[in-house]
């Protein structure tokens, strides 16, 4: 199955240090199909235009193509209501547009906002930025968040929860639906951090029990600088803007000025067009795929993964948790994650090495920095065999 996704990766045609490309990045970011590639270049070379201004041909094919995007993103995240649907430059941007027009306005000095131990810098510094106190959830030993310790921090009313849906660094599925029905009891707004969760399977905002969800482009075979907020019209009615400029406003005068609705009123200034064009046709190629298939294939490499790397010595995952996307973080002793993932390159193999923007994460598991393999649709088995080989060499040199 992941040979006929494969063959639409124009990037799988190359090679890396002059070794058949082995990319298993794809939790940093996915590569790209050429339908993504040929709409940002159709757009560029054929209609390149502004949007929301102009009366002429290109102007209005432009903008219809760009608000166009948030239905087919709507039908993507399950059937919400498109002016739902607010483009960022990311899932920072959208966290960041959600701590700075919801939390920020409303909350009480030092409130509240109970994050989780596994969570990306991006759901946690924005929380800090605007003041709040972050309690975390605790993660277990395997790589799960203690749900019990949930039910009892949630009962404390924080002003929000902020939790991911997948974990980049564990790989880890959390319980979002069970843990926003606990929020909802307690009157406590769910964000949930969707960056690693909507390019491995579909998302159902009608039934997730979310009130604001997140999640970037570049992660779902799209382009980079273009990112989603949603978030529920009630709430995102009452917001107020944080960011001015063009094409956010009613009316402007030198004594105030008036915004426009949501969403428009979250997106000042010149957006990324051609990358939201480029989101449409990501958004389009993953719905057109079938995503069952690619859910038991990126399990069945997932396995196949934990089992090399138990076999190997000296080698120890972070955690193997039971409901993950296929991501392998782990440590080898002897040899620094930077050694492990330079040696691979030379091999043409692509991980990551570092702490994965998640240090409180890396500080919980007492290690400052692991290595980590990531797997998208396009992952082979003679991928994941080739990362095994590769470990071998290092040990070789590292033992
Ligand atoms: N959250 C998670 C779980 C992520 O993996 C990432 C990207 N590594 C982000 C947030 C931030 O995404 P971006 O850099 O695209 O804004």
């Amino acid at each position: 199955m992941s040979e006929a996704v494969r063959a639409q990766f124009p990037i799988f045609a190359r090679t890396s240090r002059g070794e058949p490309l082995v990319y298993l990045d794809s939790g940093a970011t996915t590569q790209k199909p050429q339908v993504v590639i040929d709409a940002e270049m159709a757009f560029y070379e054929g209609w390149n235009a502004n949007i929301h201004r102009g009366v002429y041909e290109f102007s209005e094919r432009a903008t219809l193509a760009y608000d166009g995007t948030r239905d087919t993103v709507a039908q993507f995240l399950g059937g919400v209501r498109a002016d739902e649907i607010v483009f960022t430059t990311g899932t920072t941007g959208s966290i960041n547009l959600v701590a700075q027009s919801f939390l920020r306005p409303q909350m009480a000095p030092g409130a509240t906002v109970l994050v989780t131990e596994m969570e990306h810098h991006a759901n946690i510094v924005p929380w800090q930025l605007v003041g709040a106190t972050l309690k975390a959830i605790p993660v277990t030993d395997a790589g799960e968040l203690d749900l019990a310790a949930a039910s009892r921090m949630l009962a404390e009313g924080p002003a929000l929860l902020a939790v991911t849906h997948v974990s980049n660094t564990l790989g880890t599925i959390n319980p979002i639906a069970q843990l926003a029905a606990v929020a909802r009891a307690h009157g406590v707004p769910v964000l949930v951090d969707g960056a690693q969760a909507v390019g491995h399977f579909p998302v159902d905002l009608t039934s997730l029990g979310a009130d604001f969800y997140c999640f970037s482009g570049h992660k779902l075979f799209g382009p980079t600088g273009v990112g989603v907020l949603w978030a529920r019209q009630a709430l995102l009615s009452e917001m107020p803007p944080f960011q001015g400029g063009g094409d956010m406003i009613d009316r402007v005068t030198f004594a105030k000025s008036t915004f426009a609705p949501a969403p428009q009123r979250f997106e000042a200034g010149t957006p990324n067009i051609a990358g939201v064009i480029g989101l449409d046709a990501a958004i389009r190629w993953v719905m057109s795929e079938d995503r069952v298939a690619w859910q038991a294939h990126d399990e069945q490499l997932l396995h196949l993964g934990r089992e090399m790397l138990a076999k190997l010595p000296g080698v120890s995952m972070m955690a193997s948790p039971e409901h993950a996307v296929g991501v392998l973080t782990f440590t080898m002793t002897g040899a620094h994650p930077h050694d492990i993932a330079s040696i691979l390159d030379s091999r043409g193999i692509c991980i990551r090495a570092g702490h994965h923007c998640t240090q409180p994460l890396h500080a919980r598991f007492g290690v400052q920095s692991t290595a980590r393999a990531s797997f998208g649709p396009y992952t082979t088995e003679a991928d994941v065999l080739a990362l095994g080989r590769g470990l071998h060499a290092v040990r070789e040199i590292f033992a």
